[in-house]
Parts: C-alpha cells; structure tokens; sequence
C-alpha cells in the first residue's frame, strides 16, 4: 500500500508547471483607403500596418500536493487547478479556475509510521476535529484576539498582551441583559437522558441529539456544596449563584452567619442579590419558575429568610412573626418598599414580571378568596386574613393579575407596564400534566417569550431569572417521564430566550443548583428507548441481571421506588402509595409509559438530591468566563462582571 501511494505522488508532479501557449500575432493592419480624386490630384498613401495583437491568455495547470486530512482527499494526493491566468500573475485564482480534479491516495487498512492516523476517512473523526476549529475561534474571539462580529464585545484587534489586558476590562458590562436559567434538579445524568428522550422523540436514535444549550459555546462545572452541607439544598445554592456567596442549606437570601429558622439572626446578614442590583441600576426585572413563587430558588432572587419553609405566615413560628420577620409572599409583594428601606435615598419601581404558582400563600384562609382555578376545597392558607393579590393590584393600578391561561393570553406585552401571574394554587403542573389544570396554565416556554417582551420595553436593559422548578420534583417522586419531559421544556425556553436576544447584549447562563441520585446505566444498545428495559448490542430481547430479571436503563438510588401507574401524567400521584423499593419483576411491564416510576434502592419518602457536580452553560457577554470547575457563587460574579452590575448600582445609590 506504501509503495502505491509513494508511486502516484511521483507520478503527479507538484508545485506549479505552467504551459504557456502564446497568442498569435496581430494580423496587419488594413491598408489606407485611396484619396478622394482631386483634380488631377495624386493617389493618398497607404495607410501603416496595424499594430501587433497582444499575446493570448496563458494556460496554467497547478498541481497542489494535498496533506493528509485534507477534505477531498483524506489519506492526501493531489489538486489539479486549470484555467486560463487572466490577470497574467502566473497564478490561478479562485474565479480563474476553470477544472478541479483530484488523484487521492486511497484509503489504507493498516497503520504504518508514516500514516497513524487511519480515522482521517472517519466522519466522526472529521466531525470532532472540525469543532476543536470551532471551538479555536471561540476562543479567540471571546478573547478579542479576532476582529469578529459574533461577539461584539471583541471588536478589537489585539496585538500584545497589554492590549489583551484593556480588552477583558473593556468587556466588563458589555451584557445590557442577563437571563438566568435554573433547571432545578438538573443534574448532568438529567441532562444526558432528557438529551436522548427528546431526539427519540424527534425520530432519531437520540445520543446525538442536542438540546438548545448544549450548543452554547462555553460551559463549566459547579461545585454545588452548602457551606454546612455535602449535598445541597436550593435554599443555600441559589443564593449561592443570586449573591455570590455560599451559604446554609435551607436559608435564603442570608450568609452562613444565620442560624437556621431563628428570625433574630437574620439582621446585619442579609446578602444582595443579582436582582436587586439590576432593580437598583434601573433595569427591569423578573422572576419566573414552574415551582411555588416562594419556593426556594425564586425566593432567594427576592427575598433574605432564616427558613426556606416560611412561605406564608401559616408556615413561621409565632415567636419569628414577634420578632418581626415576614414571610416570602409578603417580601415579594412589597419588595420595593423593602429594597427603598435598606438603602437611604434610593427610589426603585419594583419587579415587573412574576409568573409562577403558589397562590395559596398569597391568599387568606377563606374559602370566598378562591379562584377559578382553584383545586382545594379552600385555597389560600394565609392566617393573618390579608389578600396579597388585591394588595399588589392596588399598589400597582397599572399592573396587571393573572391567574389563568386566558388571563395570560390576553396579556399586551407592549403597553403592560408589569404583571403578576399565579397559576397554580401550589406549583403549576408538570409539563406533561399541564393539560389537566383547572382554568389552563401557560409553559415555561410562553412565560418565557412574554416575559422578556415586557421586560425589554426598558431601554436600560433587564435581568431574568427562569426556574424550571418541577425537575426536581418529578425526581423525588421518581418518575423520570416527568423530570425529563419538564427538563426539554426547559430546554424549550432557553431556545425561545436565545432566539429573542442578542449574543451582542445579552448574557445567558443555564445551570442546575444540584443533581439528583438519577442514573444511566447497563449495557444498552444504540437508540435503545431511554425509558426501556436494557437490550444488550446485538440482541433484541432485554437483558436479565443475576436475578434472572430484566432491568432498566434509569433507575434511582433511593426514593419512593417501583409503581406502574399507566398513563398517569402526575409524578406526585405515588405519594398517595406505599414506599415500594427493592428489585421487581419487570418481564411483563411497559416501562415506556407515563406512570412508569423507576425502581429504588434505599426506601426514602422522596427520592434525593445529589451531591456531585452540575453543568454551567453560557453563551454572550461575558460567557467566556464560564470554563473549569467552580464554586457555584462564582455564577454570580460572571453575571457581576458581564452587566457590571455592582458598579451600575452603586452609581445609583451615592
Ligand atoms: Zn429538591
């Protein structure tokens, strides 16, 4: 095979050979007409002979020795370029080119020293190398060392290290926008099979499939610990990535000096979130998650509690209420009269966009406060009879109170100067269950696009938060139908904000505050149904374990384990069951279904989270400084940095 190749490379000549074939020479000129006859006048001369033709256009034929890897030729040969040279530089250019053809060495089926590489015919191969190319570019433009318009943060050139340096500090603040996606729950094992499901889905085998954030060109890694806690709650994470500073598991909004659930250890503790800063520097705000509003990655957006749990007044100890403390819904519907409060002088507008659920905590113990939507025989829970919703809305006579689908529907995203949109009496439904609420609720995807259609009236710019609070719930319940099929959601509305915005002023975080003990696992073959029992390469009945039964490919460490609820569509439905973990047998269920909750090792009343590291996708502004293993405060500091928001806000408050 060697000596082949080496015959044909001698045989294609290399480098340039160029056959001139000059153009004939000009014919002579025509001879001068006779004179006009005078009286007996002379004939006039002939005329001159014409002037030579210039020589014809040369020929040239170019032969490019072609390395190995090259496209058209993989294992190398040779380009042969023909045409004629019209420019006469004795080179061929692109539009001189008239015939390309090729003499490729063929393909080698053994690895000699002079040819390692035999994968260079290889699609994958050529796949992987082609995004290493891509990634360079990335890189080089996220640096400003490219003239680029794909960032333009980076329009500079840079030529020395100085000028790198003044480029990175010119690229602080360069984000006008920051959203920021939370996929609670979103481990990395969720978003490997929420990956698969979703392209089986789509007709494909699935593993390679994308969701839209896993084309975002930078990513990092979280370490996701509480500073009191191996594996962590939302509480002490979100405030984490809303502040900058690692926190307790179960506080929100407050530093580790906190003690747990003790309102007097809350004063002088308070921490200040992205948020705030983006209210204070006059950008507009919101808050957006499936879960609760005053659950705990929404609330430590907006709110600072000595415990996660205090989401209304029912929920606090009487000695915390004595003390002074106010529950969550209290502090996100007065945030700005608190905001005003901590800071001397400062005059802000308050948050404009709220869509979630939780309306029970917004709403007295009264039957008569119930809405159309609700699902309880009461659905409030307040105990101190105050109405929330109706305080809100005469605080706020141009905003406007949703409570419902058609209520959002009908939501002008142009002239509505704020909304306030509660959907569920608890957390909204399950993306797959969402055709069951009561009057009809919206997908994360449309409060998505609504809410950056209102936030972006503000010419200053806005920052959004977007939590997809029921992937972590459709875990604890152990149903991976339900957390998978709310993780593409999820994914849905990142696609919706990035197609919205512009990579030019908006910075786009996805991250997960922690995982969950959810994994993938055996041996099954390529495109093997992610929600199936595992089917070994080369087989077509499922595999047995050495119990002789068949197994899934997901599975849970610990939880509520094994039910087989059919086409149920809400994960939370096994909470009125049994604990039922342990190995079943599998042989004659569909574990495809809907209802299909996976087996569990460890009996647990809900499934948990986990304690390893979660994924942190960016793209736009700022994003290149999302790479390698991080604390997960160091979120907030990316966005800090990318909307320079400390500064920003602090202009506004001297
Ligand atoms: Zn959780």
């Amino acid at each position: 095979m060697n000596l082949f190749k080496l015959s044909l490379v001698a045989v294609a000549i290399m480098g340039l050979s160029a056959c001139s074939l000059d153009g004939d020479d000009g014919r002579d000129g025509v001879d001068g007409i006779d004179g006009v006859d005078g009286t007996a006048g002379t004939d006039g001369a002939d005329g001159a002979d014409g002037q030579d033709g210039t020589n014809g256009l040369n020929s040239l034929v170019i032969q490019t020795a072609l390395a190995v890897g090259d496209a058209n030729c993989p294992n190398s040969g040779v380009q042969i370029d023909s045409g004629l040279d019209a420019n006469s530089d004795g080179a061929l250019t692109g539009d001189e080119i008239e015939s390309t053809s090729y003499v490729c060495v063929p393909a080698s089926t053994e690895v000699s020293n002079s040819e390692l590489l035999t994968s260079l015919n290889n699609d994958w191969f050529v796949a992987a190398a082609a995004e290493v190319e891509a990634n360079k570019t990335v890189w080089l433009e996220a640096t400003g060392a490219l003239t680029t318009n794909s960032t333009s943060s980076a329009k500079v050139v840079v030529t020395s290290k100085e000028n790198l340096q003044r480029t990175v500090t010119e690229m602080r603040g360069q984000a006008k926008n920051v959203i920021l996606f939370v996929g609670d729950g979103m481990g990395v094992s969720t978003v490997t099979a929420a990956r698969i499901l979703d392209g089986q889905m789509k007709g494909l085998d699935g593993e390679e499939n994308k969701l839209s954030f896993d084309n975002f060109p930078f990513a990092g890694l979280a370490k996701t610990y509480n500073v009191d806690a191996q594996t962590p709650d939302s509480a002490g994470t979100m405030t984490a990535m809303m502040s900058g500073v690692k926190t307790d598991v179960g506080v929100i909004g407050v530093d580790e000096d906190i003690e747990r659930g003790d309102c007097s250890t809350v004063a002088g503790n308070e921490l200040v979130t992205a948020l705030e800063l983006a209210e204070i520097a006059g950008k507009s705000t919101g808050v957006i998650s499936t879960a609760r509003i005053t659950h705990a990655t929404p609330a430590a957006t907006y709110a600072k509690s000595a415990d996660r749990n205090w989401e209304d007044v029912s929920d606090m100890p009487a000695e915390a209420v004595t003390a002074g403390c106010t529950d969550i819904a209290d502090q996100l519907v007065n945030f700005e009269s608190n905001l005003e409060a901590r800071f001397a002088g400062l005059d802000v507008d308050g948050i404009e966009v709220v869509f979630g659920g939780g309306r029970r905590h917004f709403l007295p113990r009264d039957a008569a406060f119930n809405s159309a939507d609700a699902v309880s025989a009461v659905e409030g829970d307040r105990t101190d009879n105050r109405d929330l919703t109706a305080e809100w809305q005469s605080m706020y006579t141009n905003g406007v109170y949703v409570f419902d689908q058609s209520g959002f529907d009908g939501l002008s995203t142009e002239t509505t100067e704020r909304v306030f949109g509660l959907f569920n009496e608890s957390h909204m439904q399950y993306e797959a269950d969402r055709a069951n609420d009561v009057a009809g609720e919206p997908s994360l995807s449309e409060m998505t696009e609504k809410a950056i259609q209102i936030l972006d009236n503000n010419q200053d710019g806005f920052f959004l938060m977007v939590e997809s609070g029921r992937i972590d719930h459709g875990h604890h319940a152990g149903s991976a139908y339900n957390a998978l099929t709310d993780t593409i959601e999820f994914a849905n509305a990142v696609a919706a904000a990035d197609a919205m915005t512009s990579d030019d002023d908006t910075l786009i975080i996805v991250t997960a505050d922690h995982s969950h003990v959810f994994t993938i696992a055996g041996y099954p073959k390529r495109g093997n149904p992610i929600l199936g029992k595992v089917v070994n390469v080369g087989s077509d009945e499922p595999a047995l374990a050495a119990d002789d039964m068949p197994y899934t490919t997901l599975g849970y460490t610990n939880g509520f384990g094994f039910q087989n609820l059919g086409n149920e569509t809400n994960a939370d439905a096994v909470y009125s069951l049994n604990i039922n973990t342990g190995r079943m047998d599998l042989t004659s269920v569909d574990t495809t279904t809907t209802g299909y909750h996976q087996e569990a090792l460890v009996p647990l009343g809900s499934e948990t989270h986990a304690g390893e590291d979660v994924g942190i996708y960016a793209k736009g502004p700022g994003a290149w400084l999302v790479n390698g293993t991080n604390e997960q405060s160091v979120i907030f500091h990316v966005m800090d940095y990318a909307g320079d928001m400390v500064e920003q806000a602090n202009n506004e408050v001297e």
